[in-house]
């Protein structure tokens, strides 16, 4: 059946182990392998969507309504595959199962222990991933090796080995290789505690993967290999990248790694084909031109809290052949600034999605200059609720149309309420609407240039919201200019709006970052760039 890569990080957390995850499946992949990803997250919150971006980066919502770690991200961005709920799992999530398995009586009155009753259910997660269609299952442990939370899974990963005949389980571990630049040498000994410790919990790397600065000589590679006792030519070197994160899959690729693995796996590798790829590649390299993309969100100082939408811009970058020269603005500066001071010479203006009313007049500012100044504007989700809301004030004449969202609770002024929750039966609510989670069908109509981005009539998002354009308002707004692009075939809820007068400004109530790839850019997201570009 299925063989078991379990990857591994040490020395410090932040090592890109996600990244070479991906990049590891994505090898195999272009080598014809059916891949599996699998990330395992050691903190107890049982859904990783209601951690706080502040503190644990973007969450990444999957085609089956999964809100999960922004690692997952990663994988279908390089495997090139969409991933879905069984792809991630928390250790809350698996103490849950065992805590709810436990109060049904399925233990039948036995003690329930770590070992064996949660190694069992973490296991249990590794074998559902298993099928006759699935060669490699690459499962990713978060964290560090010694932190608290991680040992129930690096005990079951010791047990699985021994469950499986030997060539069906390998274990890669990532470290950091320090480099001291007062002495001009690397050191090896945080890779050696590290491995020791792995060791002492019984398990044996088979590859380790060194992140450096430098290269690694020879006679260094030696070192690590005897003190870690692996073999010398499965000391892997992992270089920071000279210009792009997708590199590394090349990078890794050169230095052997899935050779390597196949090889302990007892795999016969075909022939890999990286020719999209290392075209990519070749357009971000000698791409000149840049394009400047003012991001206008509420977590913008936080690294990884747009990470998809970073990441979409980039392929949007690379299909047109440009740099992305990212401005990123917190909404609340314009509300103080004005929109004109802060946003004056971008080529486009992107609002992202979020909740919440913090920073919401900053992002209508933002649309209102996008919209007046004829800048290509690309709204998503809460972009669109904003961009809706601000032609109703300014086009529609609504003076403080607003969504239900931002409205005091009690205080709701239904004569304003352009943005609303439904119930079931499309009834607007003012709590307990119906959130559309998940992918979603959106018709999109002839003419419009979200239908040209296409190419298709009728297309699959990911949406995540509770919030609806407001049909009473359509009338209204179609009436003042506004174009519905798209409607949700089976509700006719508004899915995409654009403007008529205007280079390119469309919204979408859906999350199209998630499903930009590298060689692939998505549709909304390559216009856009592309309307940016044209915009001097
Ligand atoms: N807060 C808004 C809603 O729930 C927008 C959500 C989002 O942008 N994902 O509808």
């Amino acid at each position: 059946m299925s063989k078991f890569v379990f990857i591994t990080g040490g020395v410090v957390s932040s090592l890109g182990k996600g990244l070479t995850s991906a990049s590891i499946g994505m090898l195999f992949k272009s080598r014809g392998l059916r891949v599996q990803m699998l990330k395992m997250d050691p903190y107890l919150n049982v859904f990783p969507g209601k951690i706080d971006p502040y503190e644990h980066g973007e969450v990444y919502l999957t085609e089956d309504g999964a809100e999960t770690d922004l690692d997952l991200g990663h994988y279908e961005r390089f495997v090139g595959q969409n991933l879905h709920q069984c792809n991630s799992v928390s250790a809350g999530r698996i103490y849950s199962d065992v805590f709810a398995a436990e109060l049904e009586g399925k233990y039948k009155g036995a003690t329930v222990q770590v070992v064996p009753h949660i190694t069992n259910a973490i296991k249990e997660r590794w074998k559902k991933l298993e099928s006759p269609d699935v060669d490699i299952i690459m499962v990713e442990l978060g964290g560090t090796v010694g932190d608290i939370e991680g040992l129930a899974f690096l005990e079951a990963m010791r047990q699985f080995q021994l469950e499986r005949p030997a060539e069906d389980v390998a274990f890669v571990h990532m470290t950091l290789i320090p480099f001291l630049r007062a002495s001009g040498e690397i050191k090896t000994k945080p890779t050696q505690h590290s491995v020791e410790k792995l060791r002492g919990i019984g398990i044996q790397p088979d590859v380790l993967i060194c992140r450096t600065i430098v290269p690694i000589e020879q006679e260094h590679r030696r070192k690590i290999a005897l003190f870690c006792n692996v073999r010398p030519e499965n000391v892997i070197e992992e270089q920071d990248v000279e210009y792009s994160i997708y590199q590394v899959p090349v990078m890794l690729m050169e230095e052997g790694v899935d050779q390597l693995l196949g090889k302990r796996l007892g795999l016969t590798l075909p022939e890999i084909d990286l020719t999209r790829w290392n075209e990519m590649l070749e357009k971000v390299r000698t791409s000149e031109e840049s394009v400047k993309i003012a991001v206008v969100g509420k977590y913008i100082s936080l690294m990884d809290s747009y990470k998809s939408i970073y990441e979409a811009l980039t392929h949007a970058g690379i299909a047109n052949r440009v740099k992305i020269e990212l401005l990123k603005v917190e909404a609340e500066e314009i509300e103080e600034n004005g929109a004109d001071a802060i946003l004056k010479g971008v080529q486009g203006i992107l609002v992202p999605g979020g909740s919440g009313k913090r920073g919401v007049p900053g992002k209508i500012m933002a649309i209102q200059y996008a919209r007046e100044n004829k800048i290509p504007f690309l709204g998503i989700c809460l972009g669109l609720q904003c961009a809706v809301a601000e032609f109703a004030r300014n086009v529609c004449g609504i003076e403080g149309a607003s969504s239900l969202e931002w409205m005091e609770a009690g205080q709701e002024d239904m004569s304003k309420a352009v943005v609303v929750q439904l119930d079931q039966k499309r009834q607007v609510v003012t709590s307990g609407g119906v959130r559309r989670i998940g992918s979603y069908a959106c018709w999109l109509h002839e003419g419009t240039k979200s239908r040209a981005a296409y190419g298709q009539e009728m297309i699959r998002e990911r949406h995540s919201h509770w919030y609806e354009v407001n049909p009473k308002f359509v009338d209204q707004l179609t009436a003042a200019g506004m174009v519905i692009a798209g409607n949700n075939p089976d509700s006719n809820l508004v899915e995409v709006i654009e403007l008529a007068d205007h280079p390119w400004f469309v919204a979408t109530q859906a999350h199209p970052e998630f499903t930009s790839r590298p060689v692939e850019a998505q549709p909304l997201f390559r216009d856009f760039v592309a309307a940016a570009k044209a915009k001097n």
